[in-house]
This record gives structure tokens, C-alpha cells and sequence, in this order.
């Protein structure tokens, strides 16, 4: 999903500095994060384990002194499916068209939550909330079993020109080349796609295999990172970004993007349907995290793009108006035994970004 290009930028920086200091301000001062031992994922999980969340410690005082071994997690998963999923404010906007039926999708769905990279477990409740406030009206109920776990996730596609020029030259393409045949150029574009795509290749492999029945949903900092914005030169601002089998399946058949994004990511045909939502982008360009995170739910649920005014799945954010959902989109919602490939334009778009960016790189030679 995209937003016009923004004016100014964020300065992905901060989250580090903060996070680096709070590790060297720890209280018992040891080896927390240390300089010899502590990679930045350690130190990322030893701090969420530092901080017991709410849910956590009412979750053990409840269960104090219990035999019942299933009490503890049941008494957690009740308190974080409060926490993050229910007491939210009602919706507020004006459905786009009155004219439309209220669809029941009438299931219930299980959530995983994850904070990325210096996101707050506040922020993470932005979303989540918004998105059972989306889908109540549809009678999608969420639940989640855990509280959010910190992950190491900062953007979902990343890389710099120094580490594009690196992988190009180790699949053999000469440094020095700045025209490329055929071959050359499905095989650069192949290369640029794999390191374009390795934090959320890497995410997908930490969370999303063996398939589970449920969704993973992650609150990162920004989608694209700053120098892949730069390179991609897309026209907009990546807020978020959808994946599940049904999706990939069918928006394949075109410009062989199934076979480009199965390789990009390295995915078994089965995983965990999976959404990013780009936090401060969203925060920044819009305010409502609604409508970006309900959009992606849309393609794990395996919905594809459509081009109708005030639609959820439009590619582009509509966030004056509640958008709308039809009957046959909740149709091909859930598990699917008769997947349609359409062409997709998000999709489309995105890999002509990766051309962009492969051009950029012939171009600074
Ligand atoms: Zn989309």
C-alpha cells in the first residue's frame, strides 16, 4: 500500500542510539550487551525480557500457586487479547459508499504481534486495535495468544548501493559494467531482488515457517529503508506490505512476478501469512493506522488489489472515508481451492522499482 511521496525523512538513527543506550545503562551493568558477546538481536530480546509486560506479570500473579499447567498461558492469552485487541475508541469515519452492504466474514483469526526495531509496544496497539475496529463490522474476530515480541526488523526491504554493487559482482557481473545483455540484466535484477528482500526473507524464516493457522502481524520502523527509497525512485511512499501463498498465487502469471517473488524470498509454497506495517511512515504521512493495516490483513487473507473507488483493497490509501469490502472478496478470503491469477499494478510497480534501482546502479559507474 503507498502514500504520496513524503517531503522529509525520517532519521532512522534515533531508535539505535536510544537502544544502545538503554543497553549500556543497565542496571546490573554485566554482559548484557557487551561488546564481545551481545549481537543487536540479543540485545533486543534480552531488553523485551527485562521489561515484564502487564499481561506477563497478571498473567503469573493469577497463576500463582496453581497446578493447572494450562493456566498461565490461558490467563495470558485472555489479558493480551484484551490489551491489544478490544477497548478500543468506535470507529469515526463515514463509510466511503453508504450504498453498500455490510458483509459477515463471521470467523475468528488468530494473531501473532511483533515490534520491530525500536517500536513500542504502545505503537503496536495502535494497529492492532485499528485493525479489529476495521473488522468488527465484518465479524472477523482477532485473538492473540502472547504479548508482542520484539524482533530485530527495522524495514522490510533494505540495502545500499555499496552492498548492490557487491552481490552483482559476486554473481559475476563486472564491476566496471555499465551496459548489460539479456542474461545480465534478468540475472542483476534476480541478485538485487534477494538482497532487496533479505530482512523480510529473514523475518519469514524466523516466524512464518512451518505454515501455522493464523497471521503474523509486525509494526516496523519504515517498509523501505531511506537508500532503497532513493534507488527505487517509486512514485509514493511504501506504508505497508501484505504477503500470504493465496496472494502470490494469484497475482502470478505476470512479468513472472510469482516465480521473481517466491525466488526473492525463498519461500516454500506454504508459510504464514505475514503483514508489515511501516509505523513512523504511516504516523507521519496520515495518522490513521487503520486503514494501512487493514489493507495488508486484506492480502494475507490472500485479497488481491482492485481498482474501485473506496474499496479496502485499492492500492492507495483512502483514509477520509471507512472503506468498503464485498461479498465477493470475503468469498476468497481463508483457505483456497480455486485461485484466479489477476495482474497486479502494486506488484508491477515494485519491480519496476527494482529496474530503477538497477539502472541507478549502471548509471553511478
Ligand atoms: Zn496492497
Amino acid at each position: 500500500m503507498t502514500m504520496p511521496r513524503p517531503a522529509s525523512r525520517f532519521l532512522g538513527g534515533l531508535c539505535l542510539s536510544l537502544l544502545l543506550a538503554s543497553c549500556a545503562s543497565s542496571s546490573d551493568g554485566s554482559d548484557l550487551c557487551g561488546l564481545g558477546s551481545g549481537s543487536l538481536e540479543a540485545c533486543m530480546t534480552q531488553l523485551g525480557g527485562l521489561l515484564p509486560h502487564p499481561c506477563e506479570a497478571q498473567a503469573a500473579a493469577t497463576c500463582e500457586g496453581s497446578a493447572d499447567t494450562s493456566c498461565e498461558p490461558n490467563a495470558l492469552a485472555e489479558c493480551a487479547t484484551n490489551y491489544y485487541l478490544r477497548g478500543y475508541q468506535p470507529e469515526s469515519l463515514p463509510p466511503c459508499d453508504p450504498s453498500k452492504p455490510n458483509v459477515v466474514i463471521g470467523q475468528t483469526l488468530e494473531l501473532s504481534l511483533f515490534r520491530g526495531f525500536g517500536i513500542s509496544d504502545e505503537a503496536v496497539v495502535e494497529h492492532s486495535q485499528g485493525l479489529q475496529r476495521y473488522y468488527e463490522l465484518y465479524q472477523l474476530t482477532m485473538e492473540t495468544r502472547d504479548v508482542a515480541a520484539p524482533d530485530p526488523i527495522e524495514n522490510a526491504l533494505s540495502g545500499t548501493l555499496a552492498e548492490f554493487n557487491q552481490a552483482l559482482s559476486d554473481a559475476g557481473i563486472p564491476p566496471t559494467a555499465t551496459s548489460l545483455t539479456p542474461e545480465q540484466e534478468a540475472l542483476a535484477e534476480s541478485v538485487i531482488g534477494k538482497v532487496m528482500f533479505a530482512p523480510t526473507r529473514e523475518f519469514l524464516q524466523r516466524h512464518a515457517v512451518p505454515a501455522e493457522a493464523k497471521v503474523n502481524v509486525a509494526a516496523i520502523d519504515q517498509i523501505l529503508s531511506p537508500d532503497v527509497v532513493d534507488l527505487m525512485e517509486l512514485d509514493g511512499t511504501v506504508v505497508g506490505l501484505g504477503l500470504s501463498p493465496a496472494v502470490i498465487a494469484r497475482t502470478s502469471e505476470q512479468d513472472d512476478s510469482t516465480q521473481s517473488l517466491n525466488t526473492m524470498l525463498e519461500l516454500d509454497e506454504d508459510f504464514t501469512p505475514t503483514l508489515f506495517v511501516g509505523h513512523n511512515d504511516i504516523a507521519r504521512l496520515t495518522g490513521n493506522f487503520d486503514v494501512v493495516v487493514a489493507h495488508e490483513m486484506g492480502h494475507a487473507l490472500g485479497l488481491v488489489h482492485v481498482d474501485d473507488p473506496g474499496n479496502l483493497m485499492e492500492p492507495y490509501v483512502t483514509d477520509n472515508c471507512r472503506t468498503w469490502l464485498s461479498q465477493e472478496q470475503v468469498d476468497m478470503m481463508g483457505p483456497f481451492s480455486d485461485v484466479t491469477p489477476t495482474p497486479d499494478d502494486a506488484l508491477s510497480r515494485i519491480l519496476q522499482g527494482r529496474k530503477n534501482l538497477l539502472r541507478r546502479i549502471l548509471e553511478s559507474r
